[in-house]
């Protein structure tokens, strides 16, 4: 019953795919922020990667901003689940505006983790990509003891003033093989350094890198709904390439998918990042179906039930509001 008819169109949707505990939370926490405060409820930064949610806030009454600066003072601000540094919560104070911190609990570690290093006078090593808001924020909480590491070539070019005192530390959404790679070749060269007290990339960002490992084996094509900033989602279409999608492409909407791409695929994989809401999956699900892949059959690798309690600011003000 299991044995795939040989040219017969399927789809092979990842599980776990889409939203994680901490988009989940940072989303809700900018909706009841809406409802409990009245709009507009500023955002800095997008609040999660993805492009529909923002836009949707948007239409709701949130407005997104880049620095605090910009907020007209007295304004409630939500900082968004990539955290910020320090410096921002305390430029938002200064500046008297109400804020609502939907950081990723997640990410709060990570950045508690730094600073309990930093206070150590160890040296750390994030591995990460630059520029990315999440980095920007952990290098925050420690910038002094900070030396940031893109991929495992670059570990090569670190010049570091005691390799006896150091740690290691990551952005959470990182492919787990290559963070690998660059951890093998610090401990190379770095013989002392210390690991994390435990992983860093978060347990969405693997789950859904293991569901697209075996989606991938037998697809064709492997299509990745999410947002091109979006680092986990970028990460999936890496990952289905390594592990034997003969092609992977990433799309905001289904809209995007191009004919070209489905010629000669018979079986196409299908997940999506931890920021995109199912109804963007399912609505490539409604393309694929209209193109002849009526066949879909869900591979599970894991069961994910965490959720998270949402900002303490929305608990103590909109207590019995929800
Ligand atoms: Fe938190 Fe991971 Fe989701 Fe980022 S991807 S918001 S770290 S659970």
């Amino acid at each position: 019953k299991d044995t795939p008819v040989i040219g017969r169109k399927r789809v092979l949707l990842a599980a776990p795919r889409g939203y994680c505990a901490g988009v989940d939370r940072a989303v809700i926490a900018v909706e009841k922020a809406l409802d409990h405060y009245g709009a507009p409820v500023y955002v800095r930064k997008q609040i999660v990667h993805n492009v529909h949610v923002v836009s949707t806030l948007e239409s709701q009454g949130a407005i997104f901003v880049d620095e605090v600066d910009e907020v007209p003072e007295g304004s409630h601000i939500v900082f968004s689940a990539h955290g910020v540094a320090p410096s921002v919560v305390q430029g938002a104070a200064d500046r008297g505006l109400q804020s609502i911190d939907a950081t990723c609990p997640l990410v709060t570690k990570v950045h508690r983790e730094a600073v309990r290093f930093a206070k150590q006078e160890q040296h750390i090593i994030l591995i990460g990509h630059a520029g990315h808001e999440e980095v920007e924020g952990t290098m925050g909480h420690a910038l002094d003891r900070t030396t940031l590491v893109q991929n495992p070539e670059e570990v090569d070019l670190l010049e570091v003033d005691d390799p006896d005192n150091l740690v290691w530390l990551s952005q959470t959404t990182l492919s787990v093989d290559e963070t690998m790679e660059t951890v093998r070749r610090l401990r190379e060269r770095f013989p002392n350094i210390q690991n994390p007290p435990s992983d860093d990339i978060c347990y969405a960002t693997q789950n859904r890198q293991v569901a697209i490992k075996k989606v991938a084996q037998d697809a064709d094509l492997v299509i990745v709904v999410g947002s091109a900033n979006s680092s986990n989602s970028v990460r999936l279409v890496e990952v289905a390439l390594e592990y034997g999608a003969k092609a992977a492409y990433r799309v905001d909407y289904s809209s995007e998918i191009q004919q070209e791409w489905l010629e000669g695929a018979t079986t196409i994989g299908v997940t999506s990042g931890a920021s995109v809401p199912e109804v963007l999956v399912d609505e490539v699900l409604a393309e694929l179906s209209d193109a002849g892949y009526l066949d879909v059959a869900e591979v599970k690798t894991a069961e994910e039930d965490l959720m998270f309690s949402l900002p303490k600011e929305l608990r103590k003000d909109a207590s019995g509001n929800s």
